[in-house]
């Protein structure tokens, strides 16, 4: 009887990537802690937008919804954004921030959750 090999090699190195991170990444798989700073951006894996929301199935699965190209599925496609990225891509996007400070403190407050509200001049 043959069984299957106790050393199976990784699906990241089968299908050529360079890190098992980058291919985690790269697949959705979120198997780390997200990294602090960091925000992840939601993309239509069809066309690429992020205008995309989530939609309830009966069976609670998480689904995405495109509102550009009318795409849905579960497969969405992240992109990570650094804080600096993600300042920059509201930027591009030419998003009117009410004020760039506020956002930002807001920003840090979502990623850290700190509670760091004393904080007056
Ligand atoms: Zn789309």
């Amino acid at each position: 009887m043959l069984k299957k090999s106790k050393l199976k090699t990784p699906n990241w190195i089968l299908e050529g990537y360079d890190s098992e991170a980058e291919y985690n990444n790269v697949k959705g798989i979120d198997k780390k802690k997200k990294v602090d700073g960091v925000f992840t951006l939601k993309l239509c894996s069809k066309c690429g937008s992020e205008k995309v929301r989530v939609v309830l199935c009966e069976d609670k699965k998480t689904k995405w919804k495109c509102e550009k190209c009318g795409w849905s599925g579960t497969q969405i496609k992240e992109k990570e954004l650094a804080e600096e990225e993600f300042m920059k891509y509201l930027d591009d996007k030419g998003e009117v921030l009410p004020n760039e400070f506020e956002l930002k403190k807001d920003f840090k407050k979502t990623i850290e959750s700190s509670d760091e509200e004393d904080f007056e001049e």
